[in-house]
């Protein structure tokens, strides 16, 4: 195994489930350094924190994304522990639903606290550090919701297309001092959070995508970990869709 000081580290947002769990798999098979929080551990973290008591490969904390003093805390710990954050994933977000006209202002208060603010005070906390350090990589998980219009989740749309939004500035603001910045977009995938689509939804959903399935969480996590990776160096500002061409 390569030194501390040899290796990238990667601050992932929800590394404990779903995408974020598959992300933290590839990363940690790959060599690099997870330092990941969410709300609760789950098995997968409690897993990865047994085989691995010094922390030397994967850090854990519980942190609640719309806590900006959590955050920070996290983000402190991080960089005093492994002297450096070479890839920010933000990957934690939450799905609301439900006709626009009739939602709880307090769920659109916490989709746009969750999705949007939680990822840009991650941001904010990190980049600080990229930029002392010249270079470094940023990647947003978005939606294609954030793409295509879609009644029913007008409020995760909007956060998600914000992401996009700040992807594209953002590059511009840090392409100069070395650090790239995308969104990967993912379709529907299988997980916690589209667990609530019925079969019938799933099936019209496949009817509609060129390649014929729902994406797993592999088929993003290994767009991520190349957008991570030097092979995408040359690559900033953009939004990379993987949806096996429903939004085509
Ligand atoms: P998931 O299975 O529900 O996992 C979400 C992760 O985020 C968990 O680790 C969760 O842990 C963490 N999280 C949620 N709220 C949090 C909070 N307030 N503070 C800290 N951590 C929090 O979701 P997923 O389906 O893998 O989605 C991952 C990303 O992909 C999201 O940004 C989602 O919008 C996006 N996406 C998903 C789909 C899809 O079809 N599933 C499609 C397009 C885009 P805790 O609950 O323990 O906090």
């Amino acid at each position: 195994m390569r030194p501390v000081a040899d290796r990238i580290v990667v601050v992932l947002s929800g590394g404990s489930r779903g995408l974020g769990m598959a992300i933290a798999s590839r990363c940690l098979n790959e060599g690099y350094i997870v330092a990941t929080y969410s709300r609760s551990a789950s098995p997968f973290v409690k897993k990865q924190m047994e085989l691995d008591p010094d922390r030397k490969n994967f850090f854990w904390s519980e942190v609640d994304a719309t806590d900006l003093q959590g955050v920070k805390r996290f983000v402190t710990e991080v960089s005093e522990r492994y002297g450096e954050i070479g890839a920010l994933v933000n990957n934690a977000g939450i799905g609301v639903e439900g006709i626009f006209a009739s939602m709880r202002l307090s769920d659109i208060d916490l989709c746009v606290d969750v999705n949007l603010k939680g990822t840009l005070s991650l941001t904010w906390f990190c980049s600080r550090f990229m930029i002392q350090r010249r270079g470094g990589c940023i990647i947003n998980i978005s939606s294609i919701a954030g793409i295509r219009g879609q009644s029913g989740v007008v409020v995760y749309s909007a956060t998600k297309a914000g992401l996009d939004g700040m992807t594209r500035s953002l590059a511009r603001e840090l392409g100069p001092r070395g650090i790239r910045v995308n969104s990967v977009a993912p379709g529907y995938f299988e997980s916690e959070m589209v667990n609530g689509l019925n079969e019938a939804a799933k099936a019209r959903i496949t009817r509609r995508t060129p390649l014929g399935r729902l994406a797993t969480v592999d088929d993003i996590a290994a767009v991520v970990l190349f957008m991570i990776s030097p092979s995408a160096s040359f690559i900033t500002g953009q939004t990379i869709v993987v949806d096996g061409g429903l939004t085509c």
